[in-house]
């Protein structure tokens, strides 16, 4: 009990209980909750973590072997890193728009006196990229407990979007876009409870164009002027009661304005994703 005081009030915040293994080797679990807030309108924002391996713990001669993760609210995890001394985490909560934006992650860390043995899991398949091409949908096969997805500029060769994904085998881009014309790679990799993460599998793509004709305007380019309704002039009545016909200042008079639905041009050219 006198260890277990110690080591609680050196944690500060972290609750430490202890698990009774078959054997002299004793496993013990820390639980840490960190919570963050942003205020209206306050930029997206990312925290780092780091849970050290408590002394008293590596001195018996224990070691991280595995974590749980449990998010709430609007926190996201960019990353994280396990080992046996120490886990590290990056979490990230979105811009808040209209309301505070909050959440929490609760990881709980397991020690113990070996290494996992268990084999790492294999590497994720089926890698897909679908969906809005700038803001796309990724989506893979694979255990689903936790994925650590990351999209990479090939042009770059910088990280654009990482994401370690709780519990699916799905994820939207959520926060910023991809841009026409550049080179990616989505890559995956999965992990269990022991958070060794499988060999990255990854899928290539690019962002294109696909030009359509303008739907609105027909491909003409053109659409009826709103100001004079076409006609290209308007009409008062003069002191007399005679019309007076007025130029309209808006289309000069040719009635027609450029399409507003494609500015002109004609055609719709929508971001789509094309697979290399
Ligand atoms: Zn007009
Ligand atoms: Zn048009």
């Amino acid at each position: 009990m006198l260890l277990r005081g110690r080591l609680a009030s050196w944690l500060g915040v972290a609750v430490l209980s202890a698990l009774l293994l078959a054997g002299p080797a004793m496993a013990e679990t820390i639980t840490q909750t960190f919570e963050h807030q942003l205020g209206i309108g306050e930029s997206a924002k990312s925290f780092e973590h780091r849970i050290d391996l408590p002394e008293p713990l590596a001195m018996k001669g224990q070691i991280f072997i595995g974590r749980q993760l449990e998010l709430s609210g609007k926190m996201v995890i960019e990353r994280e890193e396990l080992k046996g001394t120490y886990y590290y985490v990056k979490v990230r909560l979105p811009k808040a728009t209209l309301w505070v934006a909050k959440g929490s992650l609760k990881v709980t860390l397991e020690t113990g006196a070996q290494p996992p043995a268990t084999p790492v899991l294999e590497s994720c398949t089926g890698l897909k990229v679908t969906g809005p091409g700038l803001t796309p949908r990724l989506s893979w096969n694979g255990a689903g407990k936790y994925t650590a997805v990351t999209l990479l500029d090939r042009g770059s060769g910088k990280t654009v979007w990482e994401r370690v994904i709780l519990g699916k085998t799905v994820a939207d881009l959520d926060e910023g876009g991809l841009s026409v014309g550049r080179r990616y790679f989505f890559g995956a990799c999965q992990s269990d409870e022991t958070a060794r993460y499988s060999p990255e599998a990854k899928v290539a793509f690019r962002v294109d164009v696909k030009v359509e004709r303008c739907r609105y305007c027909y491909g003409t380019g053109w659409e009826t002027c709103r100001s004079c309704n076409g006609s290209g002039h308007f009409v008062t009545q003069g002191p007399n009661g005679q019309p007076i016909y007025t130029v309209c200042s808006f289309c000069h008079g040719t009635g027609r304005q450029p399409c507003t639905w494609c500015n002109g041009t004609g055609k719709i050219e929508t971001p789509i994703i094309v697979p290399e």
